[in-house]
């Protein structure tokens, strides 16, 4: 033990990334991590005894690492396309944005909306999008740029319409179809508890859905989520960091000591810098500072299917429709009643939630007895805020699972329920996650899955994003300016802070 010339708190993806780099460039770097194995919401699970199937339990795609961070670090990492972006069923028919074939996304757009109006407008409006990702994402690995230069990295029409005014008012403006708004509003509310017609913290949250190194797509990680974080604790090991697990970190000083707690000892190391990839309210605590404690909004949901469900939609294979992202109950006016019921304190009615079956992409992912035989499902509800998990936490997942599966099923042919495979203990492959058991399942403040709400990818307060207060003490995670998500950046851009 001893003194090192930089500490990580915590062993996230983020933390690796910054050990890896610190490593690299010949500093002596010591990664506590709390649990028995690194990668935080960056892994890969096998939920169901005797159910060989490896699962991304809390994150499941990649979209904001930077392809730099996985070639600087030379990670062996396969982040697979998907063809079809999104599929939405609306009664008998659906919405399909299908990346291969610009014709057929044409004509579903024609058949869903009844003119070709928000197929010309979604085409403007994602040309826009497109630009402003290539201008913005390689800023992200820079030192904080302010808002004026980004204003004018980016130009006036998509300051105006991404950046300062409410993003659901754009949205309103742009597209006349109530499914179409709602499709392009979800990127302002994953993880995001807000009113996108009036809140810019909308706005935040669209933009990191849509820049990703500089294209906005999302991609399966080949192997799951545990393959991302895996690689990155190879490039770090491989660079000479040395890597502690079942080690809490306990107590932190602006001087560099960190106190950490195994199971038989409490321990103090010194670090010329700390680099913390706590959220930002276990740091408050550990640094003896009062925390604000974050809200997260969602609801996961990990299947294995022995099917995929019938859609009500005879003209798209359930395969196509899958793959993607398929979005249930999202329109625009959907996601405002749920967003003011969770508000009120309610379980929404008809939850709004997105579905992906990633082995369609992905087969590795189920053993060799399952490939052909199940499917995995992955669900994400959205506006499903802590505070409703609160009082009673197992009846209320259990209410908010029900009313999820009704809104499911209100979209499908036949019960989802019918689809889902048995373990061999003949219980139904179903893993559901509410904010407060990430809280403490996971150790995240509310549940909140970025730690704590998106911030600008901007500031005028200089440096790199992850200053704290405290010279010797920076953020490496997700509650840095420019951090949340599976991207590596505040990672990078703490060891940068270091390095330049
Ligand atoms: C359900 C869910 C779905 C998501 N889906 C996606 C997605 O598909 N794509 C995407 O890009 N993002 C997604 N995210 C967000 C993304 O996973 C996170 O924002 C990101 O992984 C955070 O990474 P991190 O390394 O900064 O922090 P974390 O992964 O939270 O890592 C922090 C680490 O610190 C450790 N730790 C905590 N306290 C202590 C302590 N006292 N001492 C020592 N160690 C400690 C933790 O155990 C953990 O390993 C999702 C998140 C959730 C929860």
């Amino acid at each position: 033990m001893g003194a090192y010339d930089v500490v990580v708190a915590g062993g996230g993806h983020n933390g690796l990334v910054a050990a890896a780099y610190l490593a690299k460039a010949g500093r002596r770097v010591l990664v506590l991590e709390r649990q028995d194995h690194t990668g935080g919401l960056a892994i890969s699970a096998r939920p169901f005894p005797g159910v060989d199937v490896r699962l991304s339990r809390y994150s499941y795609l990649v979209s904001l690492l930077p392809s730099k961070i996985v070639k600087d670090l030379g990670l062996d990492l396969e982040l697979r396309r998907r063809r079809y972006a999104s599929y939405t069923p609306k009664g008998r028919t659906g919405l399909l944005v299908d990346g291969g074939d610009a014709e057929r996304t044409r004509r579903s757009f024609l058949e869903v909306t009844g003119s070709e109006a928000d197929h010309t407008a979604w085409q403007d409006f994602y040309a826009m999008v497109a630009r402003t990702a290539r201008v913005l994402a390689p800023t992200l690995l820079e030192p904080l740029p302010t808002a004026a230069q980004v204003e004018r990295l980016v130009g006036a029409r998509a300051w105006g319409e991404l950046f300062a005014r409410p993003i659901g008012r754009t949205v309103d403006e742009r597209f006349g179809d109530d499914t179409v708004r709602g499709v392009v509003l979800t990127d302002a509310l994953i993880g995001t508890f807000a009113d996108p017609a009036t809140d810019l913290l909308a706005n935040r949250c669209f933009l990191y859905h849509v820049i990703g190194d500089g294209t906005g797509e999302w991609n399966v990680p080949v192997g799951g989520m545990g393959a991302v974080s895996g690689a990155l604790e190879t490039a770090a090991r491989r660079a000479g960091a040395e890597i502690r697990t079942g080690a809490e970190v306990v107590g932190i000083s602006p001087s560099g000591e960190v106190t950490f707690r195994t199971d038989s000892a409490e321990h103090t190391v010194t670090g010329g810098h700390v680099l913390v990839n706590l959220p930002p309210a276990v740091l408050d605590k550990v640094l003896g500072r009062t925390p604000e404690p974050p809200e997260g909004a969602q609801l996961k949901v990990n299947m294995v299917l022995s099917r995929l469900p019938r859609l009500k939609d005879g003209t798209v294979d359930p395969r196509a429709a899958f793959s993607g992202t398929f979005h249930i109950n999202e329109g625009r006016d959907q996601l405002a009643r749920a967003h003011a019921q969770a508000a009120a304190g309610e379980i929404p009615e008809l939850p709004p939630a997105e579905v992906y079956c990633h082995s369609l992409t992905d087969p590795s992912i189920l053993g060799p007895e399952l490939r052909g035989r199940a499917e995995t499902l992955t669900l994400f509800g959205l506006h499903m805020p802590a505070r409703l998990f609160r009082k009673n936490p197992d009846q209320a997942r259990e209410e908010a699972l029900r009313a999820t599966f009704a809104s499911i099923n209100a979209v499908l042919a036949e019960p989802l329920e019918d689809c889902i495979l048995r373990a061999p203990d003949g219980t139904l492959c179903v893993e559901a996650k509410t904010p407060v058991d990430l809280e403490n399942d996971a150790g995240l403040p509310g549940g909140h899955i970025f730690h704590r709400d998106l911030s600008w990818p901007y500031g005028d307060e200089g440096g790199w994003g992850v200053e704290t207060g405290h010279e010797r003490v920076l953020l490496c995670g997700a509650g840095a300016r420019r951090g949340g998500g599976v991207s590596g950046i505040p990672g990078h851009n703490a060891a940068m802070a270091l390095l330049s």
